[in-house]
């Protein structure tokens, strides 16, 4: 029989678990693999920094519920993507990192590149191991590919020393592997399920927290059937924004500091009591609530506060499961309950309407979040990324699809938005991706809006720029004006794509109408007023902490 290399190997392994696409940065050793992708007829794209490879691979497997893969060449190639691993570990998102790296054969001898690289992978990873037998391959790309998926998800990491992609062996001694089963869904205990049911039904405040586990889950038509069914007010995550629409009549996310406080039971499903939830501690929840929590990993259940009822299963299986077994649901749409819920949206909505109504020439960022949501396509993807940027736009920005907003998350890294934009439309072509970014944040990820035109992605990326950057290293002192915003459009000029640079709040609409019209990768640069705004905490210690301000309160 023929002989095989490792490279060869390997892409065919992607392509046996039905791996189509890649994201890249080229480089000893791992050039074999992508060259060989490229010529299988693999989509590649192909990047200026490992960061942003790892950061798109998992934006692009979140989005399309499948496994991103990242591949990047050795040493501090590889160690620059384990900020991305990172954020994948902390968003519980599916990715499959491949890392050259030095030979096997010489290891210890300070062979170039020589790093410890599974074990810089392995605290973010499901599983990081070094591949050291050209035979086994596929079974390694099989085994990587079914554990980053499985379960909760996350990432995972496979070695992939120059000798062993270079290396051959015949056909007839490769190891054969299954392609991978479809995920299962497991439903909880019904016995569970009972309890919940009579908990749920016997709360005279009841609500549901939809997180990112229920948006993976793709449970939106049953996370639906169920607030319907039940008539449970709800609060999303900020990426559980979408699985039902945000614009449903129980949705509060618009009251959702009164919604936590005063819920005398919450469904916490597919949502951890971390940090975003103030670790389900009073005074931000009301002291005693009751938990009815849906996890797919049961070691989450009772994580930080006491689950009353854990349910262990999948979202989608568990919310149809629950509505099922409430045969006689409570109406609660007239409810004191849901009157209060309405009543604190509207007097929250009120208190920002002069800043998102504001015809200030120098636009605030309120404002030019009206004008993005009212040009955006409904199925629009969101991307968000900085600190009042990204808070803002989780109050503001509108979703109406699960998975369709995408953001740092638990992680808060900065310079997400960029990456994550890029995975998004490759996972979605033909679809609006919109990617906001605060002027800091652009910094860390922004050199990739040359990968977006190279491979033709029409993002339209906006920088919301307020001169944090300027302030923040006291450069210069006195007020921040339109005149002082650095030009970033004039990087997407020098790339090849569309451009503009906003001054003035009327200026901002056509802008976006152009952008989003050129079929292009497109750079909105808009000049924001620091002074523009901002609702204050109601809980100083969140304030103090200077963290929370990322949740968009
Ligand atoms: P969010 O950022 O939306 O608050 P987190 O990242 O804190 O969400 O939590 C997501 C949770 O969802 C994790 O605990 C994870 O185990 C869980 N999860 C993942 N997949 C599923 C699923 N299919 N069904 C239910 N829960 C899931």
């Amino acid at each position: 029989m023929a002989e095989v290399t490792g490279a060869r190997l390997i892409v065919r392994s992607l392509q046996e678990q039905g791996i189509s696409t890649i994201f890249d940065l080229p480089g000893d050793p791992v050039s074999a693999i992508v060259n060989t992708a490229g010529d299988a007829g693999m989509q590649r794209i192909t990047f200026r920094h490992e960061q942003a490879v790892a950061m798109a691979a998992q934006a692009y497997g979140y989005v399309t519920r499948s496994v991103g893969v990242g591949v990047v060449a050795s040493g501090p190639a590889m160690t620059n993507a384990v900020t991305g691993l990172a954020t994948a570990w902390a968003n519980t998102w599916p990715m499959l990192l491949i890392g050259g790296a030095s030979e096997m054969g010489r290891r210890g001898l300070g062979d170039f590149q020589e790093t410890p690289q599974v074990a810089a992978a392995a605290p973010f990873c499901k599983w990081s191991v070094a591949v050291e037998d050209v035979r086994r391959i596929p079974w390694f790309v099989a085994t990587a590919v079914r554990r980053a998926m499985s379960g909760r998800p996350g990432p995972v990491y496979l070695d992939l020393p120059a000798d062993i992609i270079s290396g051959t062996v015949d056909e007839s001694e490769v190891v054969r592997a299954p392609v991978m089963a479809p995920i299962p869904r497991p439903g909880a205990d019904p016995t569970l399920i009972e309890q919940a049911v009579q908990a749920i039904e016997a709360a005279e405040r009841p609500l549901l927290i939809i997180g990112k586990g229920a948006a993976w889950s793709d449970a939106g038509a049953e996370a639906s059937a169920l607030v319907d069914a039940l008539q449970v007010p709800f609060v999303p995550s900020p990426m559980g924004k979408g699985v039902v629409p945000d614009d449903h009549p129980l949705a509060f996310a618009g009251a959702r500091s009164y919604a936590l406080a005063n819920a005398d039971l919450v469904i916490l499903a597919g949502a951890r009591f971390n940090w975003l939830f103030h670790f389900g501690e009073a005074p931000r929840f009301a002291p005693g609530v009751k938990v009815i929590q849906i996890d797919i990993d049961p070691e989450e259940i009772g994580n930080n506060v006491p689950a009353t009822v854990g349910l262990v299963g999948d979202a989608q299986v568990v919310f149809k499961q629950i509505t099922e077994a409430a045969s006689r649901p409570r109406r609660r749409l007239e409810s004191p309950w849901v009157q209060a819920l309405e009543a604190e949206r509207q007097k929250n909505a009120d208190a920002i309407a002069p800043m998102v109504n504001s015809d200030a020439p120098f636009t605030n960022l309120y404002r030019m979040y009206r004008e993005l949501n009212e040009v955006a396509d409904r199925n629009a993807y969101v991307v968000a990324d900085g600190e009042s940027t990204m808070a803002l736009s989780r109050v503001m920005q509108s979703n109406f699809e699960p998975r369709h907003r995408l953001d740092a998350g638990v992680s808060g890294c900065m310079g997400t938005g960029v990456p994550y934009a890029i995975g998004t439309q490759v996972g979605a072509p033909g679809k609006q991706v919109i990617s906001v970014n605060g002027d800091y944040a652009f910094g860390w990820n922004g050199i990739e809006i040359d990968t977006a035109v190279r491979h033709k992605l029409p993002i339209v990326f906006v920088v919301a720029n307020n001169g944090t950057v300027r302030s923040a290293g006291a450069f210069t002192s006195g007020p921040f004006t339109p005149d002082d915003a650095v030009r970033y459009d004039k990087m997407m000029d020098a790339f090849g794509g569309h451009s503009e640079h906003v001054t003035a709040v009327d200026e901002l609409r056509p802008a976006l109408e152009r952008a989003l019209g050129s079929g292009r990768t497109a750079l909105v640069n808009v000049a924001i007023d620091p002074q523009g705004g901002r609702k204050r905490q109601q809980f100083s210690w969140l304030d103090r902490l200077g963290r929370m301000r990322y949740t968009g309160e």
